[in-house]
């Protein structure tokens, strides 16, 4: 399914180093029609494009990342694989309106370097395993029908036993499944949320019956799926919202299907209420109890928090995860109020998690 809104794409920019490359002319050839822009040798791309324009960039940072967690709170220690920033889809929670300071959808298009890189670490590092995902700063998939990415991506890390790669996203996109090598090392992931929290402030987005249900065609390919509930709202009849979309999971996936399954509750620098409240004036579950947390972000008052934790913990643990379940982002109080164990009792978070993603115990 193409998300409706990826039709609104009007305009492409590329930097003059990758206007050849082979993703450069894959767009070309996806989008023929529109309009194409040449960054100036050395120049800018303006600030003030809204998320209709696509910058096919010539990125020269790192690709292989850490995840910007915290030291205040447990992080999981996922690796991102940076391809690009922003996202077409349109969620009136998105952390990212706050992260970065324009719209404009980057993709970076010199996958050599990228390539280089990680082969660098993959191939230095054979001893180590890696968790790595795209989905922190961008969809993994809301662009696949136009730059085909993580179709690449996983055509690439056939070769690299010690990797496994998270594709998650809010669309559903599976053309990259015939490309992946071996579906234990490829873990598709979606994210989900209450049923009238999806209605209300995900637009752009697959319903949570396709969502599901292409998790159950990976499921049925072999593919175990990564779930989450992040960020869980505070709203009235949560409950509710959050009990109807939890017994549609087991409707559709079997727990020992679910790799890992995250918790993180709505949270946010303080420019991300601020950007909420002008954009989403309905969106009024940023009038709730909220503290700012050790790491400057505003977050729901602990015993909220733990209360909503507990609710969908029990659920989720009564339809037969429990491993698999952990928090983003949280400290170890919560962790044993909600379930009777701290990181340290798995392990460490950053160890149980390799192994729940390359399946190394039930
Ligand atoms: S799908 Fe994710 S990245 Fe895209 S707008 Fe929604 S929250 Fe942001």
């Amino acid at each position: 399914m193409m998300p409706e809104n990826l039709c609104k794409i009007n305009k492409i920019i590329v930097d003059p180093g990758v206007k050849d490359s082979p993703l450069a002319k894959r767009v070309k050839s996806r989008l023929p029609e529109l309009e194409w822009e040449m960054v100036e040798e050395g120049g800018q791309v303006s600030m003030d494009h809204d998320r209709t324009v696509l910058y096919l960039k010539e990125y020269k940072g790192r690709f292989l990342r850490f995840c910007p967690g915290t030291k205040h709170y447990r992080c999981c220690g996922y690796r991102i694989i940076h391809i690009g920033e922003n996202c077409p889809l349109n969620c009136s929670y998105c952390i990212l309106k706050a992260y970065f300071k324009d719209r404009t959808l980057k993709v970076w298009a010199n996958q050599e370097d990228l390539y280089r890189e990680l082969e660098a670490n993959f191939l230095g590092n054979p001893g180590r395993r890696f968790r790595v995902g795209t989905g922190e700063f961008a969809d993994s998939l809301a662009l696949e029908s136009i730059t085909g990415y993580s179709r690449d991506l996983v055509s690439f890390l056939k070769e690299y036993d010690n990797v496994c790669l998270e594709l998650k996203s809010k669309i559903v996109d599976l053309s990259w499944m015939k490309r992946a090598g071996r579906s234990d090392r490829i873990l598709p992931a979606w994210s989900l949320n209450a049923f009238d929290v999806v209605k209300t402030e995900e637009r752009g987005v697959a319903s949570l019956e396709e969502r599901l249900m292409a998790a159950r065609t990976c499921a049925g390919n072999g593919f175990r799926v990564c779930l989450h509930f992040d960020p869980i709202i505070c709203y009235p009849e949560w409950e509710k919202g959050y009990a109807k979309t939890i017994e549609m999971i087991f409707d559709y996936v079997r727990p020992e299907e679910i790799a890992y399954f995250s918790l993180g509750s709505f949270r946010g620098m303080p420019e991300l209420k601020a950007f909420i409240e002008k954009n989403w004036p309905d969106s009024d579950y940023i009038y709730n109890e909220f503290i700012t947390g050790l790491d400057g972000k505003m977050r729901l008052l602990r015993p909220l928090r733990v209360n909503q934790f507990r609710f969908i913990a029990d659920r989720l643990k009564r339809g037969g995860l429990e491993r698999q379940l952990y928090f983003c982002m949280e400290s170890d109080e919560v962790w044993q109020a909600v379930l009777g164990y701290t990181p340290r009792d798995l392990g460490g978070l950053q160890n149980h998690l390799l192994e729940q993603a390359f399946g190394e115990k039930a």
